[in-house]
C-alpha cells in the first residue's frame, strides 16, 4: 500500500518549506500529533569539536516504558498512512515531507516514500531530489540512517532533515572542524576524525533540484566506492549539507549502551540518564563513535 499522489496535489515549493513547517507544527502541537520529547542539552567539547549532548527527562523515560509495554499484533509502518496533522507536503510524485513525531530537535523533518521502499535499499536519484528540494528551502543536515545497527527504527525509507544546530550559525557541531569543506570530487578522510569515514565536497548550492539532486547522488556513489561498497550494503550512516557528504559504516548500534544515528557523527548525541552522561564525559563522545564505527 502506498499514499497516494493526488494529481492535482502541488508540490511544496522551497520557499514554502519554511512557513509551512511552522504551521503544520503548531497545529500538530495542538492536537497532539506531534508529541515532543523533553531533553536537557549540554557541550561536551573534545578536540574542537562542540559535541551536543542532549539528555532524556526521567518523565519521559517512564513514557517509552508504558509504550513499549503494548506490543502491536501486526507490525506498524507510520509512514504508509501518515498521520494528516503530521504532513508538511508533497515534494513530489514518489516523496513526502513529514514532521517528526517524537522530535528531540524542533522542526524535525521526515522525508518518506509513498511506497513502501525498504530503508536499506540503495538511495535513487528520486530520494536526493526529494531531499534537495527541503534542502533549499531549509539550509540543515540531511541525513539517513540505513539499517537498524545504524539507527534505523522504521523499515519504510525516509530521509530526515534537521535544521541548523549551531553553534554560532553553524549547520552542526561538527562543522567546526569540517571548515573549509573538500573539493567537490575529491574524496578524503577527516585526520581529527578516527571513526571509520569518508566525505566529500559538493562545490557551489544551485538551487535547482534536479541538478542538486544530481550532484549528490553522484557523491553519494563515489563515497560508496571509495569504501568498496557494491550492491551488498552495510549498515551505514549518511550526513549531507548543502556543501559536504559523509558516510560512515557502522558495525555497532551502540556502546556503553548509547545508541548512536547519524546525527552523532554531526555532532549531537542523545543519552537516557545521568550515569550514561557520565559514561560519556569519561569516554569522550570521539571514543564513542569510535567503538561504534571502528
Ligand atoms: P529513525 O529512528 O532514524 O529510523 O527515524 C524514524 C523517526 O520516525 C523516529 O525519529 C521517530 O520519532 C519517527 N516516528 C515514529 N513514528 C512516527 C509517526 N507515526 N509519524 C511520524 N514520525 C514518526
Amino acid at each position: 500500500m502506498s499514499t497516494p499522489s493526488l494529481p492535482h496535489e502541488p508540490s511544496l515549493r522551497p520557499e514554502d518549506l519554511w512557513p509551512r513547517i511552522i504551521a503544520t507544527a503548531r497545529h500538530a502541537l495542538a492536537t497532539g500529533a506531534l508529541q515532543p520529547i523533553a531533553t536537557d542539552c549540554q557541550t561536551l567539547e573534545q578536540r574542537g569539536v562542540p559535541f551536543q549532548v542532549r539528555v532524556l527527562g526521567r518523565a519521559h523515560l517512564k513514557d517509552d516504558r508504558a509504550k513499549r509495554e503494548k506490543p502491536r499484533a501486526v507490525p506498524f509502518d507510520p509512514f504508509e498512512n501518515p498521520d494528516p496533522d503530521l504532513v508538511v507536503g508533497g515534494l513530489s510524485p514518489t516523496h513526502l515531507c513529514l514532521l517528526n513525531k517524537f522530535n528531540v530537535v524542533e522542526h524535525h523533518l521526515l522525508i518518506v516514500t509513498r511506497a513502501f521502499e525498504e530503508q536499506e535499499s540503495l538511495l535513487t536519484a528520486a530520494d536526493f531530489e526529494a531531499l534537495v528540494l527541503c534542502m533549499d528551502g531549509l539550509d540543515g543536515l540531511g541525513f539517513y540512517n540505513s539499517g537498524e545497527v545504524a539507527g534505523a527504527s522504521q523499515p519504510h525509507k525516509h530521509l530526515q532533515l534537521i535544521p541548523p544546530l549551531g553553534p554560532e550559525g553553524l549547520r552542526v557541531p561538527m562543522e567546526k572542524v569540517l571548515s573549509p569543506p573538500p573539493a567537490r570530487g575529491s574524496v578524503t578522510r577527516h585526520p581529527a576524525l578516527d571513526f571509520a569515514h569518508v566525505m566529500t565536497g559538493l562545490g557551489p548550492w544551485e538551487a535547482n533540484p534536479t541538478k542538486d539532486g544530481a550532484r549528490l547522488l553522484e557523491a553519494y556513489q563515489s563515497l560508496l566506492a571509495a569504501l568498496g561498497i557494491g550492491h551488498k550494503l552495510p549498515p551505514y550512516n549518511l550526513l549531507t549539507t548543502r556543501d559536504w557528504m559523509m558516510l560512515v559504516p557502522r558495525a555497532k548500534a551502540e556502546s556503553h549502551g548509547i545508541n548512536v544515528n547519524a546525527m552523532g557523527f554531526a555532532g549531537s548525541l542523545l543519552v537516557k540518564t545521568q550515569e550514561q552522561l557520565q559514561r560519556l564525559q569519561e569516554l569522550g563522545p570521539l571514543e564513542l563513535l569510535r567503538q561504534v564505527a571502528p
